[in-house]
């Protein structure tokens, strides 16, 4: 059976593990990509140019939004995050499923802009001091996780736009719960063709 593919939407407040669960829930599944962002950010220790982000300097990313390059961008931690137009139109049409890893005005504008093909799943941790140990033990800096700590209850605030909220404890389960909401978003009467 055709059918559009779909946009899955994982926020969450820095350091609740949606890299992580993106990264385990993308290896398992090969009908599924990820959504590549630009952004204005430094790469992290690892990061790689067209893999992880499109590094750009905030000149080029201004010229980017001129342009109309972007489905959706935000400022988050001060810093600008975008996602590019081109390729996620042809891949919802050829019948691939799309993973974005966003903000929530990311989300907001995406259910927007696609506000059939998007299902918005929010990931949390049991608490704002379970977030804070997360931040610590990546490796960011003090200022970092100050500033992350801050926009958290922000993004927490958001929670209920979405349609799934997962709390990530335990990895596998919660990467278990990710898998199946996929697998249902799939078989929705109303994506068939
Ligand atoms: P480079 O900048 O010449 O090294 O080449 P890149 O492949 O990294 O990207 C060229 C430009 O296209 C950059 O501004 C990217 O952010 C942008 N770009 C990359 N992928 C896409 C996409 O899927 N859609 C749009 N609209 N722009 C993209
Ligand atoms: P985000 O992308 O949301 O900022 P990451 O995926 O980078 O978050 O996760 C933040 C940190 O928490 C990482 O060091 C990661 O290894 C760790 N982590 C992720 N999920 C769990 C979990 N269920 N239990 C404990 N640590 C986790
Ligand atoms: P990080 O710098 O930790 O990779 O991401 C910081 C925040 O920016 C996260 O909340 C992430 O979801 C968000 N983000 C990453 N890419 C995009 C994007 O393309 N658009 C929007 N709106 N937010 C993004």
């Amino acid at each position: 059976m055709n059918r559009r593919g779909l946009c899955l939407v994982l926020a969450a407040p820095s350091g609740a593990g949606k890299t992580s669960l993106s990264r385990a829930l993308l290896a398992g599944d090969s009908r599924l990509s990820l959504s590549i962002s630009a952004t204005t950010r430094a790469p992290r220790d690892g990061e790689q140019e067209g893999v992880h982000y499109f590094f750009r300097t905030p000149e080029q990313f201004a010229g980017m939004v001129a342009a109309g390059e972007f489905l959706e961008y935000a400022t988050v931690f001060g810093r600008s995050y975008g996602t590019p137009r081109a390729h996620v139109g042809e891949m919802l049409a050829a019948g691939r499923d799309i993973l974005f890893d966003i903000d929530w005005q990311g989300f907001r504008q995406l259910r927007a802009a696609l506000p059939r093909d998007v299902v918005g799943v929010f990931i949390r941790t049991s608490s704002l001091e379970e977030l804070h140990r997360r931040l610590v033990a990546r490796g960011d800096d003090p200022a970092a996780i100050a500033m992350r700590m801050e926009e958290a209850e922000d993004e927490l605030a958001h929670q209920g736009e979405f349609d799934f909220i997962i709390e990530n404890n335990d990895f596998d389960t919660a990467l278990g719960d990710l898998s199946a909401i996929l697998r249902a978003a799939r078989l929705m009467a109303s994506r068939m063709a």
